[in-house]
């Protein structure tokens, strides 16, 4: 199976192939021989530092514990973490392919079944997924292109026209999800650095902070395609610490895509905390242990 197509693809399809994933990284705990509660202000407000004792060789890759350190920053993936991006995806295509084919006289029902292949068939590779990713709305044009050439159905326009009726029909669908405003309001008031960590098309992305007005709860916000490289890279989550001014151990990033929001920012030494909102549970193939796995954000709530 091959790396996650984050946007505009099946979710159940959606684990990434992590067969030659490096060792388990758990992020261990301070090494603090009993338990210890401690106060202290940091930022203007009082956290308090529960950290559970055990020897290093018990800690090591044990299940992350939910021991709390001083968490400085909060670095958030937007689609499908904060806004349900990808609810109602086979309605769409479906509906826009029967929308736009049917005045013209062509077999709808064809044309979704070749749609949902070439789907696969365009997200399925990597090196096309990161290409293309910054570029939603010809990427979907050439899906069309692609099932339609499939099928052996010619009509010039009818490509562009469907790819348009489905951005329009995913607009309309996507919705923050109930958890996330008050997510982001509990952090901001408690003084913790804020960032949002994004893959994809600049100008979809900045529409979609726009229309809900994010922009404001974020200390920084960085976007692939506005900053050049995305995650899981080093340098998307480099910058945006060196932006935050925080060590990789002070910053937690919460995400739904393992190789993206977990294992990428581990990577640096980031705390990172998987959220699997359906409750699947870790794909089996996986070699990735996110320090913590939540369904929701209200699960958060340890944090700060
Ligand atoms: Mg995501």
């Amino acid at each position: 199976m091959q790396p996650l197509p984050e946007e505009d693809y099946p979710k159940q399809h959606r684990h990434p192939n992590e067969a030659d994933r490096r060792e388990e990284q758990c992020v261990n705990p301070p090494g603090l021989g009993k338990l210890e509660h401690e106060h202290r202000h940091d930022r203007g407000w009082e956290r308090l530092i529960l950290t559970t004792a055990f020897p290093p060789a018990q800690r090591r890759c044990q299940q992350p514990r939910w021991y709390t350190r001083a968490v400085k920053a909060l670095l958030l993936d937007l689609d499908d973490t904060l806004l349900d991006y990808s609810g109602g995806v086979d309605e769409s295509w479906a509906e826009a392919c029967r929308t736009c084919c049917t005045p013209r006289g062509h077999d709808a029902a064809r044309l979704i079944e070749a749609v949902a292949a070439s789907r696969r068939w365009f997200w399925d590779d990597p090196e096309r997924h990161r290409t293309e990713r910054v570029r939603m709305q010809e990427a979907w044009t050439k899906i069309v292109v692609h099932a339609m050439t499939r099928i052996e159905l010619t009509d010039r326009d009818l490509a562009g026209t469907i790819a348009e009726d489905f951005a329009r029909r995913r607009r309309e669908r996507m919705r923050l999800f109930p958890d996330a405003l008050d997510c982001l309001h509990r952090f901001r008031e408690a003084g913790v650095g804020l960032a949002l960590v994004t893959n994809g098309d600049a100008r979809q992305q900045r529409y979609k902070i726009d229309r809900w007005a994010l922009e404001k709860y974020f200390d920084a916000i960085v976007i692939e395609g506005e900053f050049g490289v995305g995650k899981p890279e080093a340098a998307v989550y480099r910058h945006v610490l060196d932006t935050l001014s925080v060590a990789p151990s002070d910053a937690c990033m919460v995400g739904d895509n393992l190789e993206f929001d977990v294992d990428g920012p581990q990577r640096l030494g980031v705390r990172g905390l998987w959220l699997d909102r359906d409750g699947r549970g870790l794909p089996q193939t996986t070699g990735i242990q996110p320090w913590r796995i939540i369904q929701s954000l209200t699960e958060l709530d340890g944090l700060p």
